[in-house]
């Protein structure tokens, strides 16, 4: 399983948007993005307007960044969505919203997805009663989801929602008492949380 090890503003700095890659510093006027932030490497800004590749190909990255996925597997994601019955991007964009990590993150159990996705693998999550350690589970309508019952896992997610804000979502239900999260249904396009345009993913991996 492999995941980004690099710098993560850097890959906000690429895109030119908050991608929320670093948890709390990404609330604050530390993020480099608040300020005027150039593109990294060299070269900076580039003369000219981008070609339509490159605005497709900026939408698509941005997409995967924001979730951590790679490149093989967000095109099984795409493959999956093709499959589906109707929108194809809407289909990928609520796929990669059911991720486990994606979910914990959202619910405010942890300050970022890379976060989330620690607590998966690292064993501290459980669904319907059982251990899950892929954070690209896909959570399922009637799933429950509970961080292990372990004193510094359950403080560790209270201070993590109360530093979020304890967000809430339509299709997510949070039980505050004993830190659970019941799939309530699944989630609408409007309830993605990435700023994307489908459209452009799909006219470039449709290619
Ligand atoms: Fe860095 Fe977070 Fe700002 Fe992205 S949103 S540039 S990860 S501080």
């Amino acid at each position: 399983m492999s995941r980004h090890t690099g710098p993560k503003c850097r890959l906000c700095r690429r895109e030119g948007a908050k991608l929320f890659l670093k948890g709390a510093r990404c609330h604050t006027a530390k993020c480099p993005i608040e300020g005027r932030s150039k593109p990294p490497g060299m070269h900076g800004w580039r003369r000219g307007r981008p070609s339509s590749y490159a605005i497709r190909l900026r939408e698509k990255q941005k997409c995967k960044r924001y979730y951590g996925v790679f490149e093989k597997q967000f095109r099984r994601y795409f493959d999956d969505a093709v499959r589906m019955r109707g929108n194809t991007g809407a289909n990928l964009l609520l796929t990669l919203e059911r991720r486990l990590d994606n979910v914990l993150t959202v619910c405010g159990f942890a300050v970022s997805r890379a976060q989330g996705r620690q607590f998966v693998t690292h064993g501290h999550m459980q669904v319907n009663g059982r251990i899950v350690r892929t954070p690209n589970y896909l959570v399922e309508e009637g799933d429950l989801v509970r961080p292990e019952p372990a004193d510094n896992i359950l403080d560790m997610v209270r201070s993590h929602r109360e530093e979020t804000g304890h967000p809430e979502m339509g299709w997510l239900e949070v039980n505050e008492a004993d830190l659970t999260i019941r799939v309530l249904r699944m989630p609408t396009r409007q309830e993605v949380t990435v700023e994307v345009e489908e459209g452009l993913i799909v006219e470039l991996c449709s290619r």
